[in-house]
Order: C-alpha cells, then structure tokens, then sequence
C-alpha cells in the first residue's frame, strides 16, 4: 500500500516492466522421451520459482537450443537470469536484448514452453522459420513474435481440450 504522498509522486509514472530475451545451448542428452522429462522438471521449477518472484515469460524450444523471455521486475528477472546461466542442462547462455516494456507480453504465464514438434511447426512456418533456428542470426522482436503465437496456438489447443470435454 502506498502513502498519498507516494501515490502522488507515482501518478503519471508508468512502472515498466523489465524484459530479457537469451538463447542457449540445449545439453540435455537423450531421446525426446528423456527430454520431455527434463523440460517438465525444468518447467516445475520454473513456475515454482517464477510465481514467487512476480516473473513471466516463455520459453521455446528444440534439440538444439533454448530461447527464453524473461519479464518481471528489473532485480529479480537479473536474479532469475544469473541463476539459469549457471544451469549444466544448457550452456553459453547469450543475452539477445534486454529492455522496458509498458506492460508484461505473457502475463498468464509464470513459464509457458513450448518444444519445436510437428504440431506446431505450421506457427513456425508462418513466421519464415521452415529449417532449424539459428538464434544467432535473429532479432529478440522476431522471438518476441513467434513466442506470442505459439502462446495463442497454445491457448486455442488448451480451449478446445476443455470443449471437447
Ligand atoms: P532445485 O530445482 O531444487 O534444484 C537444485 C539445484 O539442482 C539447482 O542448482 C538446479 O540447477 C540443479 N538441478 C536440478 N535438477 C537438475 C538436473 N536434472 N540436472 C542438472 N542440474 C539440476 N528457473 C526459474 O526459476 N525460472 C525460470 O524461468 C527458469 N528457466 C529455465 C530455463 C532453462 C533453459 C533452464 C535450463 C533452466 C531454467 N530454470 C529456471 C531452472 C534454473 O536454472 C534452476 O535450476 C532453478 O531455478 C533452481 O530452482 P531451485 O532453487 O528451486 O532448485
């Protein structure tokens, strides 16, 4: 709760949300089956961690590489970021961009994932991306982008799960 003094200095202040976009390495060894299991862990922990510290985001993936966004508060997406960097299940973690942003892109999710399969390859597709992804080679509003859609392609499977049922 803010004093009315603080309120009124706030006023006309919008808070800006912190957002990091890196990509790393995928290390984890072993078929798809083994990797589902580790993202799942990976996943647990995240949401875990990211509903206590107020941060959300999305994370792509494929054999080859992770692709996060992180957003949150300046401090804990810094925290959060420094502790994945240290992860053996990826290496070389690079930062992509970090900026403010008026207002969170994933606001429902406290880590959505989603892994590169035939099911959602049409998402890729639309966005240019036929072959493997070279992170290196693209721009963080281009993850930006594709994240957002795989979120929607997402939110529409979800729904027309609950439809069916
Ligand atoms: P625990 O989950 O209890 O783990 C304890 C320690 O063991 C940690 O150091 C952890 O890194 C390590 N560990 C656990 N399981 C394994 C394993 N199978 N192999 C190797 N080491 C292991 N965390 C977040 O909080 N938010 C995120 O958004 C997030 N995104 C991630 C994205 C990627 C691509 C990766 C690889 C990891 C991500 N993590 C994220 C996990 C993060 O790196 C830490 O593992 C986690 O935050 C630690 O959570 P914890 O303190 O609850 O420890």
């Amino acid at each position: 709760m803010f004093s009315a003094a603080c309120t009124h200095l706030l006023e006309g202040v919008t808070l800006m949300i912190h957002q990091l976009v890196y990509y790393s390495r995928n290390t984890v060894q072993g078929d798809g089956r083994a990797m589902l299991t580790n993202m799942r862990e990976i996943l647990a922990a995240s949401q875990r961690n990211n509903s206590r510290d107020g941060i959300t985001g999305f994370l792509i993936f494929d054999k080859t590489w992770f692709i996060q966004i992180l957003e949150g508060e300046r401090a804990q997406v810094t925290e959060t970021y420094n502790r994945i960097a240290k992860d053996t299940r990826h290496s070389t973690a690079t930062i992509m961009n970090v900026r403010d942003v008026p207002a969170r892109l994933f606001p429902n999710w406290t880590m959505g994932g989603a892994m590169r399969t035939p099911e959602v390859q049409e998402v890729y597709l639309q966005h240019g991306f036929g072959g493997p992804l070279e992170p290196s080679r693209l721009k963080s509003d281009q993850i930006v982008r594709l994240a957002l859609d795989l979120q929607a392609f997402e939110m529409d499977r979800r729904q027309g799960q609950r439809l069916a049922s």
